[in-house]
């Protein structure tokens, strides 16, 4: 339909990136190919006035498919459209852009102008195997466009970048790069790694922390990148071959990987198991935490955010180590289940699990007894059934629901008529 809508208004359409070399990669691989994200480019305007294409594509397709919601991003000239959890099409998201021919002077008509407007579209791109285009509206539909060698690339099994400044240019292209490889099981063209290296040396750290007042999109693309590395089950792999480039380094100038942080994440991995269907928790968010907490205390906050990261992860990484140290010199004398919730319910869990990563076997061991045994134990009476006992409600109700947990904890009372009895 997208094609026919293009075709209709004598524009070109593509499928370009992701959606192209999952389409290629699927040829020689078994398995059904499930693409919930396909980029779209529309290319080869006859009017100026067409620049705004993507946007009036965009808008055509709604009119036939009304039940995809349609965003404009009118600054780029791009829309999406997008299907949540339609029962047929899952969910999927289409965006639709339109080939910057500001930059071509010349008439559109001339078939080569087109051909070098998509080109320059996929020049812009971050590797050859995410620069190639597929033709869909005719004449030639069905055509693959294929500038830069991605095709061999892909047989090749290889990440071959598109020019040597692209890891300057945009250093998140490194942490992508890296995504693929481990991914597909892909190297790293020599001569890309090698654009790396050179990125890496020349001071990328000080570029992208700075960025933070200058360019924030770009913080905002390494945070993106990294939860897409953080959250997939091949984020291990990643992240060594990221500190293999030096490339850990975008995040802090000091960070690599080290046998304690591989304990720390290692241990993190258990806890994430332990705990987590009985809470809610974030893995990227957690990886990305233990890794900042490896830093010297005085980087963690700054770092946590240039990279954006919410309040509570700032504040929690700003105040981790005199929390630790408090954890650190109290936990090991406490031995009553009721000293340890009171000491270890003044944090929240994800504290409890940075603290737990770093901590002797000793302790850590009573941070996950409170994390699976004793956190969510409630007193035996509530506010009501004080009321009901004849207490007038005031502040004292707090403590005396405290003094009924931590007889409830230590064993002293061991139901609802026996925490009567106390009371009484
Ligand atoms: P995935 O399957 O992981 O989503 P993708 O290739 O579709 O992979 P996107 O992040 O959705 O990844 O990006 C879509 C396309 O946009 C890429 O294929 C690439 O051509 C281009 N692209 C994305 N980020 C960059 C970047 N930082 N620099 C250059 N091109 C980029």
């Amino acid at each position: 339909t997208a094609s026919k809508e293009a075709e209709k208004r004598g524009w070109h359409l593509y499928l370009v990136g992701g959606a192209v070399r999952d389409l290629l990669l699927a040829e020689t691989e078994t398995g059904t190919l499930m693409i919930n994200d396909i980029d779209l480019v529309v290319d080869g305007f006859h009017k100026s006035a067409d620049v705004g294409a993507g946007v009036e594509l965009a808008k055509a397709l709604q009119q036939i498919y009304t039940n995809a919601r349609l965003e404009i991003h009118g600054a780029f000239q791009t829309a999406a459209l997008l299907w949540h959890k339609d029962p047929e099409l899952d969910s999927l998201w289409i965006d639709i852009a339109t080939s910057r021919t500001e930059f071509y002077p010349y008439p559109a008509a001339n078939p080569e102008v087109e051909a070098s407007s998509i080109r320059q579209d996929l020049y812009r791109r971050d590797f050859t195997i995410n620069a190639m285009a597929l033709r869909l509206t005719s004449p030639r539909a069905g055509e693959l466009l294929d500038f830069f060698g991605g095709l061999i690339d892909l047989q090749a099994k290889q990440i071959r970048t598109l020019h040597a400044n692209s890891f300057i240019e945009d250093p998140t292209r490194i942490y992508r790069g890296v995504r693929f490889a481990v991914r597909f099981g892909f190297a790293i063209e020599q001569r890309t790694e090698e654009y790396i290296r050179y990125a890496i040396n020349s001071g990328v750290y000080d570029r992208t922390s700075q960025a933070n007042t200058k360019t924030p999109a770009l913080q905002t693309r390494l945070k993106t990148e990294l939860k897409h590395i953080l959250e997939a089950p091949y984020w291990q792999a990643a992240l060594e071959l990221l500190d293999n480039l030096g490339a850990l380094q975008c995040i802090h100038s000091s960070l690599s990987l080290d046998g304690d942080i591989l304990q720390e994440l290692h241990l993190l991995k258990i806890c994430l198991r332990k705990f987590d269907k009985q809470y809610n928790l974030q893995h990227w968010q957690l990886r990305l935490e233990v890794l900042i907490a490896h830093l010297e205390p005085k980087y963690r906050a700054k770092v946590a955010k240039n990279l954006q990261l919410g309040d509570d992860s700032i504040a929690r990484l700003k105040t981790l180590s005199e929390m630790q140290t408090t954890v650190f010199t109290s936990l090991p004398n406490l031995q009553s289940p009721s000293q340890i919730v009171n000491l270890l319910r003044k944090y929240d869990l994800q504290t409890l699990i940075l603290i737990a990563v770093k901590s002797p076997r000793k302790v850590r061991r009573k941070i996950w007894y409170f994390l699976t045994n004793l956190a969510n134990i409630q007193p035996l009476l509530n506010g009501n059934d004080l009321k009901q006992l004849g207490y007038k409600p005031s502040p004292l109700y707090k403590q005396i629901l405290d003094d009924l947990l931590s007889a409830t904890l230590d064993g002293i009372i061991k139901d609802e008529a026996e925490a009567r009895e106390f009371l009484a």
